[in-house]
This record gives structure tokens, C-alpha cells and sequence, in this order.
């Protein structure tokens, strides 16, 4: 899976961050640094949610 912007290769967290912060049916999936652009929130931001989401036992993160 590649960035839908930039296109460079999806990790598992940026995976996941992209179905829980868009949709979990989103079919665009984005890199942490167009995420944190499109949703103004900072890339240290998203590894904390996603480290909240793997906490919290969500399947997209394991
Ligand atoms: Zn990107």
C-alpha cells in the first residue's frame, strides 16, 4: 500500500492512522507526514494515537 499523495510505502501504523482518522472503508491511505498536513495534527501526535489505538487492543495496530 502507498502513500495516496506522495506515494511512498505505507507502514502498519500509517495504514491504520489513515482508516481510523479518514474512514475504516477509506480506499486512500496516507504517510504520516500527509496526514499530519491534512489534519493539522504533528507526526509525534499521530505515533501517540497510534500507540493509543494499539493499547486499546484496535486490530489495525497489532
Ligand atoms: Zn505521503
Amino acid at each position: 500500500m502507498k502513500c495516496a499523495e506522495c506515494g511512498r510505502e505505507l507502514d502498519r501504523d500509517e495504514c491504520g492512522l489513515s482508516y481510523k482518522l479518514i474512514s475504516r472503508a477509506a480506499t486512500q491511505l496516507y504517510c504520516l507526514d500527509c496526514l499530519s498536513r491534512q489534519f493539522r495534527i504533528s507526526k509525534d501526535e499521530l505515533l501517540r494515537l497510534a500507540e493509543q489505538f494499539r493499547e486499546a487492543g484496535c486490530t489495525l495496530f497489532l
